[in-house]
């Protein structure tokens, strides 16, 4: 049993990492295929990356020969050309890398902006409770800092990538055009190093788990000799639980001096292999140059060429590691843009004319941040077209939760909601927010003008439009007393007007889309009676719409066609003012204990 429990973890370990790097591979095509808009730039890009290596790569071979022309017979004509064509060499190779720069931030910052559209418009899908489960810092760094890093990532490694392939390969080329004696000498480097890095890797990674194992035990006794402290003290086990410590202790110590020792030791055969490869090949290298194998220009280029060499190999296998890690931001931003809305937006039906009819039908409903608190308890309700229906009961009942069901913030669990007969869901999304809609405490204006604010989200609205919707909220007149009118700026979320002002307007901005449906949680709470009385007016002009109306005011309510008493998820008790006032009931005792103080207001 034991045997296997020690295997388990291991290969559990192994096929995740397999499955990590599968995914990070995944994640790594899909990156590259949003980028297929921006091949154009990638592809010049790479050409202009490609010169530049080319350029830079013949600066080291230009050097030697510039030595051989100095050592030998110096020749005028042959130092200039020589000069001349490094000269050239090195800005093509500037000029070169500028353009790939160009291009590639070119093809990053179109990526970027795109990406950031796609992303912002998923996010706009999603349904209220995602929001509410997504903090927003989690939202706004998907989109700026996450995004960023996904096409970075992508861009500069394949950048750096090309770079290195190209320059590696040309590299090997020169040298072993230069001596293919001493290139093959050198190269015995690679396979020496790649297998004391094998070697040194799984010894390193077991020793770090060990000493990560070992601290945690350590921990472990001391969080236990602490969360424990009554016991230690009462059977006086302080002297055991510290010797107990102290071996943790030890015992990390330990492993951490044997993994540092690896690490020591690793670092110096990894010196000396190097060293004895350089020795070897600029004593070969001598030998060469003495017997007429090679000039002394052309072992000068071969050590410059050997030098970047090394740099680059590491740098190959540096980035292949690393590309796979650094697309895991991807992963992030690729989760919001796969995500479905779990409140579907598909239904499709738009019946030209729509009555208003709603009916609750044993909705059963539970927010998703707290799935264990249900809010609404196999809840039923009719709502007619003409009539006016209003929800009271204590702060908590439920009232809100049926408001923003018919906007269909929320899919209730069970239950459905019908208009007109049909679930909600089967309407066209945007084709019910324009039938059905919402006013509420306190409404959120957007910085912009009043204009802009009523006209909210409609596209080429009429000023005469606006300013019947207007006129029909009872808004008109106070927008006219204005100095700008309709143009006046109404400052950040509204700030620049007063709350009866914004109500208003809130109205217009509801009432433009000539609703079939009016929804009004608690409008009038902030409001003192004169404006309530405006809105009152307001309401009095939409007389055959369906109204829903939740309200503190005795006044509004009382005008109700039907009353509804909620509480705790539940209808307690339904009735019109006048029968609900006799039967001295829940409406009677929330009239007394509420309706009094307000309308005392
Ligand atoms: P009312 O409008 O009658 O005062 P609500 O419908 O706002 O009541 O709230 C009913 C219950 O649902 C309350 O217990 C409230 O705490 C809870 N609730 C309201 N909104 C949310 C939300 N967005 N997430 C989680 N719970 C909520
Ligand atoms: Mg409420």
């Amino acid at each position: 049993c034991l045997f296997w429990e020690t295997l388990i973890p291991e290969s559990n370990e192994e096929s995740s990492s397999k499955e990590k790097k599968q995914k990070a591979r995944v994640l790594f095509m899909r990156v590259l295929h949003l980028y297929k808009p921006d091949y154009l730039f990638l592809i010049g890009a790479s050409l202009f990356l490609a010169l530049a290596v080319l350029c830079e790569m013949f600066i080291p071979l230009y050097t030697g020969k510039l030595i051989d022309i100095l050592q030998t017979k110096y020749s005028w004509d042959e130092f200039l050309s020589a000069i001349i064509l490094m000269t050239f060499f090195s800005f093509g190779s500037s000029f070169s890398a500028g353009c790939r720069g160009g291009l590639f931030m070119c093809a990053i910052g179109r990526f970027i902006c795109r990406v950031k559209h796609q992303l912002f418009s998923c996010l706009l899908k999603q349904e209220i409770g995602f929001f509410e489960t997504t903090k927003t810092g989690d939202i706004t760094s998907r989109l700026s800092t996450d995004t960023t890093l996904m096409a970075r990532a992508v861009a500069l490694n394949v950048n750096v990538l090309l770079r290195t392939l190209i320059k590696t390969v040309g590299m090997l080329y020169l040298m072993f055009s230069l001596s293919w004696k001493l290139t093959v000498l050198t190269l015995m480097e690679t396979p020496l190093t790649g297998l004391l890095q094998n070697i040194y890797d799984t010894h390193y990674q077991r020793l770090s788990k060990e000493v990560q194992d070992s601290i945690a035990r350590a921990n472990d006794a001391a969080g236990e000799a602490v969360s424990g402290i009554r016991t230690v003290k009462s059977f006086n086990a302080k002297q055991s639980e510290k010797s107990r410590y102290d071996k943790r202790l030890m015992d990390t110590h330990n492993i951490k001096t044997q993994r540092d020792t690896v690490r020591a030791l690793y670092l110096l055969v990894r010196r000396l292999t190097e060293l004895g490869v350089k020795v070897a090949m600029l004593y070969y290298g001598h030998l060469f140059v003495t017997y007429g194998q090679m000039t002394t220009g052309n072992l000068v280029s071969f050590i410059l060429y050997h030098s970047d060499l090394a740099d680059n190999i590491r740098t190959l296998i540096y980035i292949f590691g690393d590309m796979l890690n650094s697309v895991s931001a991807s992963g992030k931003v690729f989760e919001h843009l796969d995500r479905k809305p779990e409140v579907s937006t598909d239904g499709t039906l738009e019946p030209e004319e729509l009555k208003g009819h709603i009916s609750f039908q044993n909705i059963t409903f539970t927010y998703p941040t707290r799935p264990d608190q249900i809010v609404l308890k196999d809840f039923s309700l009719k709502l007619e077209p003409g009539k006016m229906t209003a929800l009271v009961g204590n702060s908590g009942g439920g009232k809100t939760t049926c408001v923003s069901l018919l906007q269909r913030f929320y899919q209730p669990q069970h239950g459905q909601i019908l208009l007109d007969g049909q679930p909600l869901q089967n309407y066209q999304h945007k084709y019910l927010h324009s039938k059905i809609v919402a006013v509420g405490q306190e409404p959120v204006l957007f910085s912009g003008t009043i204009r802009d604010n009523i006209a909210y989200g409609l596209q080429d609205c009429s000023l005469e439009r606006i300013e019947e919707a207007a006129r029909k909220a009872n808004a008109h007149e106070f927008i006219c007393q204005l100095q700008k009118g309709y143009d006046t700026d109404v400052g950040e979320r509204g700030s620049l007007l007063g709350s009866s002002q914004k109500q208003r307007i809130a109205i217009a901005r509801a009432l433009i889309r000539q609703p079939q449906v009016i929804l009004l949680d608690e409008i009038t709470s902030f409001l003192d009676p004169k404006s309530e009385q405006m809105i009152q007016q307001a309401l009095a002009n939409c007389p055959n719409q369906t109204l829903l109306v939740i309200a503190h005011r005795l006044k509004t309510i009382e005008k109700a066609d039907q009353i509804i008493v909620v509480d705790q998820g539940g209808i307690v008790e339904q009735g019109s003012h006048q029968e609900l006032m006799e039967k001295k009931g829940h409406y009677y005792k929330l009239k007394e204990k509420l309706f009094t103080e307000n309308d005392s207001l």
